[in-house]
């Protein structure tokens, strides 16, 4: 069974990791709402990220290969230059290898900041989900991709053909990367990539941790980058592999415990007002009506 200190360290990681779960509309939209544009210059990741905000955001050039990027009403495309350096290459190795492109979800707003519904985290320009749903290359129509939702590799509880070797190559790429702090996927998509120690080593799957959701996306996080002296860190996952540590995920209690999570109009709203409240003192100045 797994020891206090453990589970001690679950509820910690509830609090302050990312909380990635697909997309909620909150009706009311926005009190303040974030500008369109990001500011100028390099990129820099400011504060945490569940509470902080994007400097110097980059996005893509429309000229990748191997990446689809996906419901871009939402605005949610910018991020870290070193974000959209490794998602370029994420694209590459796609193309070249997969054979297939890549469907990126949601980075940050072109600012960071908290996003209206959903996301408690991707707010400094380092967070991004990519869909476990791979497509072909080729034009795809923009209605389709405006409206497709993600799709989960579950089928009736357990894991489906949607998750496969194109998935765990990604997977196993993005895990030695060295810009990648961490990576949150499904406890069965963990549990599973336990058992291939072909292409995860110990080190690897340290970085992949278990979480709540994400049976239809990876979340992908990256390391503060060199020289963000703004950007808080994460503490980095307990060493080891973790393999022996995901019973709990299987346990009522772990039920009752994502049966907590509040995603009513109100709890939206307080968290997103909550965000733009709390948000580090460097980070002012980046919503309408407020001095840069
Ligand atoms: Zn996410």
């Amino acid at each position: 069974m797994i020891n206090h200190k453990f589970k001690s360290l679950l509820f910690i990681t509830l609090v302050i990791a990312s909380s990635c779960q697909r997309f909620r509309p909150w009706p009311g939209q926005a009190i303040l709402a974030p500008r369109s544009n990001p500011t100028e210059g390099v990129s820099q990741a400011i504060g945490y990220y569940s509470s902080g905000c994007l400097k110097g955001g980059k996005t893509f050039n429309g000229r990748e290969r191997g990446l689809i990027i996906s419901q871009t009403r939402k605005g949610r495309f910018w991020g870290h230059s070193q974000l959209i350096d490794l998602l370029t290459e994420v694209g590459e190795f796609s193309h070249k290898v997969l054979k297939k492109a890549v469907v990126i979800g949601d980075l940050s707003l072109s600012r960071g900041g908290p996003t209206v519904g959903g996301h408690s985290s991707h707010q400094n320009g380092l967070d991004v989900d990519i869909w476990f749903d791979m497509a072909a290359e080729g034009p795809r129509s923009f209605v389709l991709l405006q409206t497709e939702e993600m799709k989960s590799i579950l089928k009736d509880g357990v894991m489906g053909k949607g998750f496969a070797k194109p998935q765990q190559m990604l997977l196993s790429l993005l895990s030695q990367d060295k810009r990648v702090q961490r990576i949150f996927v499904h406890p069965l998509i963990k549990k599973k990539l336990c058992s291939d120690k072909m292409l995860f080593n110990e080190e690897s799957l340290r970085k992949i941790r278990p979480w709540y959701g994400h049976d239809d996306h990876l979340h992908l996080r990256l390391n503060c980058p060199e020289g963000d002296k703004s950007c808080r860190k994460q503490p980095d996952p307990p060493v080891g592999d973790g393999c022996d540590q995901l019973e709990w995920w299987f346990t009522e209690e772990a039920q009752a415990e994502q049966a907590k999570f509040n995603y009513s109009f109100d709890s939206m709203k307080e968290k997103y007002l909550n965000g733009i409240e709390s948000r580090p003192k460097e980070c002012l100045g980046i919503y309408q009506g407020e001095k840069l």
